[in-house]
């Protein structure tokens, strides 16, 4: 009986999953919240040691699998956690200053509590490792970038990873025979393009800012927007980040980012909403048709996480009018309330399009056990 410990460690919060690689199941799950908060759990040991008291003695945990956000450009894979790699995943604080100096405290504290385990660093950006540099370059001056480690990187890795691998299977095709896109529609949101298995395009850049509009970001901007609110409303960069980060997207749009939420307000005729989910759409079509492009065509199109897994006619409203690619949905498959991976495309119809819920903690520790067995 195989079992890893998946670890998402936040700035005050540790997520956690016992996963038992022969059932795919989680034997516990459980989320400390308010790490450092007055009478609350002191710090990510102290929380640490919680969590495994609370998974009780006698567990045989064959490895600790945690999720790190950025791997930069020297991670294009799991990795084993040394001291080096740990120190390393901490220089890369200066590309993701919110996650990895949190994962790096979760990955402390567990070293320290389960230090006869090996531990694996399961990186967000690993599996868009293989983007070519056409799609990774930003135009900009090219030793400044190099230099500064600016390019694109992408994220959600892990979770576009094993959707595409699971839309494959169940398909019964080869991997390396498909074209897929992914879109991954959660708080965060990103989109990438999966050729043969290999992702050679994705929305998210150098941070998790780029691409589709989110739940509190942006998403895509003229980077002018920046400067021309920097000089005319006064805007500091650190303010910038909190606006663009924080306060943007759907929250931005309409004033709450939870998508079930803004879906409500729109079905009751508010108008900001409306809008909202008009920009939205706008932006995934965008993607979908420069990653066709991209592709050369497209076999399956795969919904997963929150809103991807869970909303039919937010499905639909994205991809309505796209028959001409050959995408078209299925009403009543898509309307079908179900947990399971499942076709929303009609019969015979030439693209696939699929939801297939993520399982980003199952994809962590299946990483993490092949590369310690
Ligand atoms: P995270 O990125 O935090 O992992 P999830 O993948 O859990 O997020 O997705 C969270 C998002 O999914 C929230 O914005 C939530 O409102 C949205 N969501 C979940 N269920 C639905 C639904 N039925 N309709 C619309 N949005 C939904």
């Amino acid at each position: 009986m195989t079992q890893v410990f998946v670890v998402n460690s936040g700035s005050s919060s540790i997520k956690y999953q016992l996963v038992d690689l022969e059932t795919e199941q989680a034997v516990v799950s459980g989320l400390i919240e308010r790490i450092g908060e007055p009478g609350e759990v002191p710090d990510h040991l102290a929380g640490m040691r919680q969590v495994l008291d609370a998974l009780g003695p006698g567990r045989e945990i064959a490895a600790v699998g945690h999720r790190v956000v950025h791997g930069g450009p020297r991670f294009s894979s799991a990795t084993l956690v040394t001291d080096e790699v740990e120190a390393q995943i901490e220089e890369l604080s200066a590309l993701a200053p919110l996650h990895n100096p949190a994962n790096v405290l979760g990955i402390r504290a567990a070293r320290e509590s389960l230090p006869g385990v090996p531990h694996v660093a399961v990186f967000d950006t690993a599996f868009h490792s293989t983007l070519p540099p056409a799609a990774y370059t930003y135009a900009i001056d090219a030793e400044l970038a190099q230099r500064h480690q600016v390019r694109r990187y992408g994220f959600h890795g892990t979770s576009h990873q094993y959707v595409s691998r699971r839309a494959a299977r169940f398909l019964g095709r080869p991997l390396e025979s498909l074209k897929t896109i992914v879109l991954h529609l959660g708080n965060g949101a990103s989109v990438t393009a999966v050729d043969g298995g290999r992702s050679v395009d994705t929305s998210m850049g150098l941070t998790p800012l780029e691409g589709l509009v989110m739940g509190t970001r942006s998403g895509d901007i003229d980077a002018g927007v920046v400067f021309h609110l920097a000089r005319e409303a006064g805007l500091s960069i650190d303010e910038l980040d909190v606006l663009l980060n924080r306060r943007s997207g759907l929250l931005g749009l309409t004033g709450t980012g939870d998508m079930r939420d803004v879906t409500d307000a729109a079905a009751r005729g508010d108008a900001a909403a409306v809008a909202a989910l008009e920009v939205w759409r706008h932006r995934i079509r965008h993607y979908i048709g420069a990653y066709t492009a991209g592709l050369g065509g497209l076999d399956a199109l795969v919904f997963t996480a929150g809103i991807g897994e869970n909303n039919a006619s937010l499905r639909r409203l994205a991809l309505s009018g796209l028959w001409f690619l050959g995408v078209e949905v299925d009403d009543e498959r898509n309307e079908l309330p179900s947990r399971a991976e499942r076709f929303i495309s009609p019969e015979g119809t030439p693209v696939a399009v699929l939801v297939i819920p993520t399982n980003e903690e199952l994809e962590i520790a299946r990483q993490a056990a092949a590369l310690v067995a």
